[in-house]
């Protein structure tokens, strides 16, 4: 039994607002696993909570990547030794497409920071035209969804292509293409395909309303924004001094809701049902829909820049298929195989993507 209110570190599954169980999905790890993990957390200390936490949100912050390891280029030792662990996804292309060969090929791309640049205001990462061009052209060739922390429609309003599957709010809400698949003409269009945390739809509107009253009105800079089946509280333009309070206050307001989690992502902190699921949850739901899970010549590629990926990128190790590849200029802690510096590499390996095909063909 973990005490009701108590606020934990920063990983996943990292806020026990009480002690309510949910039954769907299954929980995946056994009940000694999630004690000893909880008790661990527990035993900390308020201000150890605390610094854990401002230690991530800094992490998160270009601002510190920046002055902590300026990389003046391939001299940096951590950054070689980190590339050659994770090498670019463009630099290995032939290895990556021979690894393909054969295979159907099955594309997974993040939206933020993937497929945009990553910029202060949320509402303005819009994606170039290229890269939509570089997208549609895959889609045409491969299944390709895109699986982001977004609201779904919010999502599909930046990328507006019909033809693709959308995991929007972390894999929580996910939809089929809304017009004829480009592989199978066919075939009639699919709608709404999972839902799983749709009984907390009141919840998270009610928490969505006390988060804008409690730290958007309060702290200049913050940005809380309604995902559906999660919540986004960003403070990429909020003062560093004020990032304690910030934190103080998304805690206050999820001590009264039960059955509600916190994790961090890039610059922003995320409210969540505290249900066992996630973007590698996705991943696997999709791979399953597409009809693939149970075939061994299946290569998923899943693209993405953040830590709610890395669930993606380990579903991709432990069934041995395809390739995670991590969007990041600096050396980071990843499951992911492969690496890509931003996104306008991404948009390059897309076109390399589909023109390897085109070749093939
Ligand atoms: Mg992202």
């Amino acid at each position: 039994m973990t005490k009701p209110g108590v606020v934990l570190g920063p990983e996943d599954a990292a806020v026990v607002a009480a002690a309510r169980h949910f039954s769907f999905p299954p929980p995946r790890t056994t009940g000694a696993d999630s004690c000893r993990k909880l008790a661990a957390q527990v035993d900390l200390g308020a201000a150890a909570v605390m610094g854990s936490w401002l230690d991530s949100m800094k992490a998160s912050s270009p601002r510190h990547k920046l002055m902590a390891a300026p990389l003046a280029g391939a001299a940096d030792a951590e950054h070689d030794d980190w590339m050659e662990r994770h090498p670019s996804a463009l630099e290995r292309f032939d290895a990556l497409a021979a690894a393909a060969k054969g295979k159907q090929v099955a594309v997974f791309l993040d939206y933020d920071g993937t497929l945009s640049p990553i910029v202060e205001d949320p509402d303005s990462a819009v994606m170039t035209d290229e890269m939509r061009e570089a997208v549609r052209s895959v889609a045409a060739r491969f299944p390709t969804a895109i699986v982001s922390g977004r609201c779904r429609d919010k999502v599909f309003g930046f990328v507006k292509l019909e033809e693709l599957y959308y995991a929007g709010s972390h894999g929580m809400d996910i939809r089929g293409p809304t017009a004829a698949d480009p592989n199978n003409p066919g075939k009639e269009a699919r709608s709404v395909l999972c839902q799983p945390a749709a009984e907390f739809l009141p919840v998270i509107e009610e928490v969505y309303g006390a988060l804008v009253g409690s730290v958007e009105a309060a702290i200049p800079g913050a940005k809380v924004e309604n995902n559906k089946f999660c919540l986004s509280v960003h403070f990429r333009c909020v003062e560093e001094a004020e990032w304690g309070d910030l934190f103080d206050r998304v805690r206050a307001v999820l001590k009264d809701y039960p059955g509600l989690r916190l994790t961090q992502g890039r610059k922003v902190l995320e409210v969540r049902p505290m249900i066992k699921w996630d973007k590698g949850k996705a991943l696997e739901f999709l791979l399953d829909a597409l009809g693939y899970a149970e075939r061994s010549d299946v290569f998923p590629i899943y693209i993405g820049d953040d830590r709610t990926d890395e669930d993606a990128f380990k579903v991709l190790r432990s069934r041995g298929q395809g390739a995670g590849i991590l969007v990041s200029k600096f050396p980071k802690e990843t499951t992911a195989s492969f690496s890509l510096r931003e996104p306008a590499e991404v948009r390059d390996f897309l076109r390399r993507l589909v023109d390897d095909d085109a070749n093939a063909t």
